[in-house]
């Protein structure tokens, strides 16, 4: 029985986490939950899975908490992912959105405990922090969920020490893969929420028209695997069959092929090194037709390009790009219909934030939440004057 702690338990990954643990029942339990705000679905799951902890990052008053459901310990606010996250167990999966889960990143892996992390901007904005904090644990202290980084772990497990010697990085292309710049430029939210291939969290779903989820996984990749952004080639494949791959020094390329199913990548981590069945359809390859491939472009999708030139300048350049992403995301998910807020202004307000604070350290945590902080204030004051 493999005892897990889920953050996030209410979101796109947290749930299928959950539907995953259900059908494995025998393997997992589920020891700690947190929710943000929905205080309803949480009740449902601690009816359900009976953890032993249970938080909310937005605090209710302890009345409100149904008496059937007082057996477990309740935590509240900001340190319920930190309580969360050291609890009695074994892994941690972490899969709430945003800069906030670089804290839980830590303390979890402070504790001892193994990561299993969807939350990708934890790596962004601290990956110089999370992956000392990794090693200092052990080997594999970190496995990746993100359906690419999760492929590209797996390609490397048939790799026998040898090296990489390149990074291939699939994108499905997102909903404005074939339209002109000046489109994309006045694109509106309704439009950005409308994935090809996946249905996730409204902030990744904004993040994959932009390209910026692309984005962050590049600086993702370069943690994970200790790559040179050089090194990651980003290739657009709109069936989002092969789910990114690796090439060896001899030329050959191993890639992970499945149906688009976030539950085989989360259940990989969450069984690691065991392989278990996840409830979905295995791929059919004769209803597949083509696979295509295409090239990135970074005139219209400037996202990638901002990620490569981050990463050549270091320090804190990171986690700056995620916090002006993160407002400039959050305020278009707020927008009403006649708010002037696009999806041209998302890679107007990440530029101009970046060049604005210019290079900053990373070198603590106190240091990437001051260049976080500094970052979110520079970009609302962007926003504010649209
Ligand atoms: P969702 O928006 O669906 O879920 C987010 C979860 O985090 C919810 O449980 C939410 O609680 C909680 N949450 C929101 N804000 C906060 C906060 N400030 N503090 C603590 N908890 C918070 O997101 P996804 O599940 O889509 O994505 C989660 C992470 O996984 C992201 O980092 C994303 O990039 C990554 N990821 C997601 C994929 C996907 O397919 N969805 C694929 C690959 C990576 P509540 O419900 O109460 O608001
Ligand atoms: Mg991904």
């Amino acid at each position: 029985m493999r005892r897990i702690s889920i953050l996030g338990s209410t979101g796109s990954i947290g749930t299928q986490a959950l539907s995953v643990a259900a059908l494995h029942a025998d393997q997992f339990r589920v020891v700690a939950l947190t929710a943000h705000s929905n205080y309803a679905m949480l009740f449902e799951q601690v009816r359900r899975f009976r953890p032993e902890i249970a938080g909310l990052t937005v605090p209710i008053p302890m009345e409100l908490i149904p008496s059937d459901l007082r057996f477990c310990e309740w935590v509240f606010g900001r340190e319920a992912l930190t309580i969360c996250a050291k609890a009695d167990v074994d892994d941690v999966l972490v899969s709430v959105v945003g800069m906030a889960g670089l804290e839980s990143v830590l303390a979890a892996l402070e504790s001892g405990k193994r990561v299993l992390l969807a939350n990708k901007e934890a790596l962004v904005a601290g990956g110089h922090l999370v992956t000392e904090a990794a090693a200092k644990v052990g080997k594999n202290a970190l496995l990746p969920v993100d359906s690419e980084h999760s492929a590209i772990f797996q390609c490397l497990e048939g790799s026998a020490g040898n090296p990489i010697s390149k990074i291939i990085l699939t994108c499905s292309g997102g909903p404005f893969r074939t339209w002109p710049k000046e489109d994309i430029r006045s694109a509106t939210k309704a439009q950005a929420l409308k994935h090809p291939n996946w249905v996730m969290g409204q902030k990744i779903t904004i993040d994959s028209a932009t390209l910026f989820n692309k984005a962050l996984e590049v600086i993702e990749a370069k943690w994970l695997f200790h790559v040179e952004h050089r090194d990651i080639q980003v290739v657009v494949h709109p069936q989002s069959v092969i789910h990114s791959g690796v090439v060896f020094a001899d030329g050959a390329l191993l890639a992970q092929l499945g149906t688009p199913d976030m539950r085989l990548p989360i259940l990989y981590a969450m069984s690691y090194p065991k392989r278990l069945p996840t409830g979905g359809e295995p791929l059919d390859l004769f209803s597949l037709g083509a696979l295509t491939f295409e090239k990135p472009d970074e005139i219209r999708f400037p996202s990638l390009r901002m990620a490569r030139e981050a990463l050549e300048n270091g320090g804190a350049a990171g986690c700056i790009l995620n916090a002006a992403n993160e407002v400039a995301v959050a305020h278009l998910l707020s927008s009403g219909e006649q708010s002037p807020m696009t999806v041209g202004k998302i890679y107007e307000v990440v530029e101009e934030t970046l060049m604005q604070i210019g290079h900053l350290p990373a070198s603590t945590l106190e240091e990437v939440l001051e260049a976080d902080r500094r970052a979110r204030e520079i970009a609302n004051e962007r926003l504010k004057s649209l």
